[in-house]
């Protein structure tokens, strides 16, 4: 007997018939001898659906307070999820019992929209197992210390999934979604893209974090520092394909790196659609310039990707970075007023229609020329190069959105990854 946790997205939380299906499956593993805990997110589109009630009838003012009350109308979704999933699974036979964030609880800090989880209380979810039931517990949600709800971020009950399988010290953490498993790059752009039989958590850390959504990045962070034995996998398949069978397929996640030592030097392509770049023009050349202009950005509580600082031509240099496109005009509107006046900069400027484009590997390390292959393989798509960075296994590069799909199909062809 094993203590499993599932989780469930919204694709396959879509419908009704969906949800009966999860159970069935869920019901399964249950009846095979293992305690379940079952982290469902809101039912597909719930969650765009409910934020776009908020923006309705707030204006786009960001402020803390606007910010709790989006936590407060977004958590919904899950509440729904959770509620149908216990009835789904008690009607399979089983006892099952859903709990909000709130309930378990699962603990964050306080900051709307993008809370991190603290630590999560499980002594009542143990007593429910212990007794027998089935726990189905929302994604996304937490609560914070002044008992506010919170939620995690978009893409956040991967998060929930993955820290109630760290602190209940599962034996694995099952993420069922809609494609069966971690691909080289996202196979809804390119339909050749391979399925990877396993992917270690440094490169799913990476391809998370430039823009993967299959795991939000959170999630593997917290499987990384807790060791959480964790598969993506599909939940489309028959419900009732033998759990041996099933507990194989996917992609499992490995914290070996020998595994990958006869493996390609790249293994995925990630592309992330959700960034501006902006550009601080002709500012004096001297010392405290990335603190003068990116200290205020921080200020604001605001992400900086990318960073590039050009050459000076005559004692003056332009600055760029890239933020999350929801901070762009905030980010422009700040530059604006305090820091182009502070360090007597000539102008800001900003692009909103870029994407970065990203090639990841844990082979990079020992392989020398592959960004060399990436930068070779966009020239000759006549695709330019805007900004570039790097790091130990990843190289990414800054470029107008409207190449992106053509730069992920040229370099998943150049490093091979439909072979
Ligand atoms: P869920 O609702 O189950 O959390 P998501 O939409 O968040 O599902 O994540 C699954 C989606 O991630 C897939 O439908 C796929 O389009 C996308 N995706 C992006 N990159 C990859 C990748 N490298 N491998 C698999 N899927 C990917
Ligand atoms: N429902 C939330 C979202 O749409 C969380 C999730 O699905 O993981 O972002
Ligand atoms: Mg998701």
């Amino acid at each position: 007997m094993a203590l499993i946790v599932h989780k469930y997205g919204g694709t396959s939380m879509g419908s009704t018939e969906r949800i009966r299906n999860v159970a069935k499956r869920v019901a399964k593993w249950a009846r095979a001898g293992h305690q379940m805990v079952v982290v469902p997110s809101a039912m597909s589109g719930e969650t765009n659906r409910l934020l776009g009630l908020a923006k309705d009838v707030s204006p786009a003012v960001h402020s803390p307070a606007v910010a709790r009350e989006l936590d407060m109308i977004a958590c919904t979704g899950e509440q729904v999820s959770v509620g149908l999933l216990a009835l789904a699974i008690q009607a399979e036979g089983l006892e099952a019992v859903s709990y909000s964030g709130w309930q378990v609880p699962i603990k964050t800090d306080s900051s709307y929209t993008k809370a991190r989880i603290e630590s999560i209380d499980d002594a009542r979810v143990r007593a429910d197992l212990a007794a027998g039931k089935v726990v189905v517990i929302t994604g996304f949600q937490g609560v914070d210390e002044g008992n506010n709800i919170t939620t995690l971020g978009r893409g956040g009950s991967d998060t929930s999934a993955v820290a109630v399988a760290a602190a209940m010290k599962a034996d694995e953490c099952l993420i069922y979604t809609d494609v069966d498993g971690v691909y080289t790059t996202d196979p809804r752009v390119v339909p050749e893209a391979r399925r990877l039989h396993t992917i270690s958590f440094e490169e799913m850390l990476e391809m998370a974090s430039l823009g993967s959504k299959v795991l939000q990045i959170r999630s593997v962070e917290f499987a990384g520092k807790y060791r959480v034995p964790m598969r993506v996998l599909s939940s489309f398949t028959s419900w009732d394909i033998p759990i041996e069978e099933e507990a194989k397929s996917g992609t499992l996640i490995t914290f070996e790196e020998d595994e990958k030592m006869e493996q390609a030097v790249v293994s995925g392509i990630a592309f992330n659609r959700d960034e501006a770049k902006i550009t601080v023009l002709g500012v004096p050349d001297k010392p405290g310039i990335a603190y003068g202009i990116l200290g205020k950005v921080a200020e604001a509580n605001i992400d900086v990707d990318v960073i590039i600082q050009n050459v000076s031509n005559e004692g003056k240099t332009d600055f760029s970075f890239t933020v999350h496109r929801n901070d762009y005009q905030r980010t422009v509107d700040l530059l604006k007023s305090d820091v182009v006046p502070a360090l007597g900069a000539a102008a800001v400027i900003g692009d909103t229609r870029i994407c970065k484009v990203s090639i990841v590997g844990i082979g990079m390390r020992s392989h020398a020329g592959v960004a060399s292959t990436m930068f070779r393989c966009l020239s000759e798509e006549g695709i330019n190069i805007q900004m570039i960075t790097t790091s130990e296994i990843k190289t990414s590069v800054v470029i107008d959105e409207k190449y992106m799909e053509l730069a992920v199909r040229a370099l998943h062809r150049a490093f091979e990854l439909d072979q």
